[in-house]
């Protein structure tokens, strides 16, 4: 079945981990079994990957990390424009792998539409794999005047937080609510018609941005605060609230997101498999009535590789494993291709309903 996956840092990937996604997962693991450091030689992630796994359909990332105190570093940058010349860096990739056949943007309903088609009536060695255009943390926006360039590149997507802090919010691992900067990035992105990523904003910042911003939302990788409680997560609550709005809440993989009281680096990944991606995936059917609201962001190669991963996920392609377990939970075949694509798929041509 099709996979619409909402969450693949592929150029992070490619320019700052080095890694050639063109090549077999054992070849990229290869060159990287003498290095040193977490998720080396252990990557899930890779082109031949995502066509045996038909995951043909993504939203793939800009990610400039900006060097923030609160954090572990990963490689940062210590100005937000070399954060903005780096991402341009990753847009670059983008666009090269275009040229070469092997990407293909989804910019618009016409674009999405030929997407599904293509993938849906059996694609071939020819048929490039889709991909929807994002930022994660809004740090390669120097203004948000500048929302409106990004939006002519190509980009779809903006999700104001990442780890830390940057000029616009506070995210993951802090406290606290919009900067002026990013209630002025919010008004912008709804003007030009970027759709808001809530991932990673701290919850103070997740209620005003729901304020402030009245365009299409969605909340690409986020699992279930009620099943693994971390403020990174999503309360109940906060998934009604993005049901009401309509938007759809993609399924994480990092393992310390699935498992309550993962120690990451300590914690065997013997103890979770992808019933439990499932389980998150059935508390926001559950809660939305219907299974209408909940798809897939899995975030692998999002900064670690197989020592954080369910025991039963080795490559992306193992997303497939999801469909026999949502079987015996009752699930039937249009909910799992819902979960599989359909919802990512009708909220885009919602969100883009006039372009
Ligand atoms: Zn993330």
């Amino acid at each position: 079945m099709l996979i619409f996956d909402a969450h693949l840092d592929v150029a992070w990937n490619a320019l700052d981990w080095n890694r050639d996604y063109e090549q077999p997962l054992a070849v990229i693991r290869a060159a990287e079994s003498e290095m040193p450091g977490k998720g080396r030689g252990r990557n899930t992630v890779c082109f031949p990957e995502m066509r045996r796994g038909q995951v043909g359909i993504s939203i793939m990332t800009l990610l400039p990390k900006l060097l923030r105190d609160t954090m572990p570093p990963l490689q940062p940058y210590r100005s937000a424009v070399s954060a903005y010349a780096a991402a341009r860096g990753q847009l670059a990739y983008y666009e090269t792998m275009i040229e070469r056949g092997v990407l293909a943007w989804v910019r618009n309903r016409w674009e999405l539409e030929r997407a599904v088609a293509s993938w849906e009536n059996g694609a071939d060695m020819n048929t490039p794999l889709f991909f929807v255009l994002s930022m994660e943390g809004a740090d390669a926006i120097l203004h948000p005047r500048q929302v409106e360039e990004w939006w002519h590149r190509g980009l779809r997507i903006v999700g104001p937080a990442h780890y830390g802090v940057n000029a616009y919010a506070p995210g993951t691992g802090c406290e606290g609510g919009l900067f002026p900067a990013g209630r002025d990035l919010l008004r912008e992105m709804e003007r030009v018609g970027m759709i808001l990523d809530v991932t990673h904003l701290t919850d103070q910042a997740f209620d005003e941005a729901l304020e402030i911003y009245h365009g299409p939302v969605l909340a690409s990788h986020h699992n279930c605060r009620a099943l693994v409680p971390h403020q990174r997560q999503l309360t109940d609550e906060q998934i009604r609230r993005l049901i009401a709005r309509g938007a759809v809440i993609g399924a994480a993989c990092d393992a310390w997101m699935l498992y309550p009281g993962w120690v990451r680096g300590e914690t065997s990944p013997e103890v979770v498999s992808l019933e439990a991606v499932a389980d998150h995936i059935d508390r926001v059917c559950q809660l939305a009535g219907n299974s209408r609201h909940s798809a897939l962001g899995s975030d692998l190669d999002g900064g670690f590789g197989t020592e954080q991963t369910p025991r039963d996920l080795q490559s992306i392609a193992d997303l497939q494993k999801l469909i026999p377990i949502l079987e015996r939970r009752g699930y039937t075949q249009d909910d799992i291709r819902n979960i599989f694509y359909r919802n990512w798929v009708r909220f885009f041509q919602t969100a883009w309903k006039d372009n």
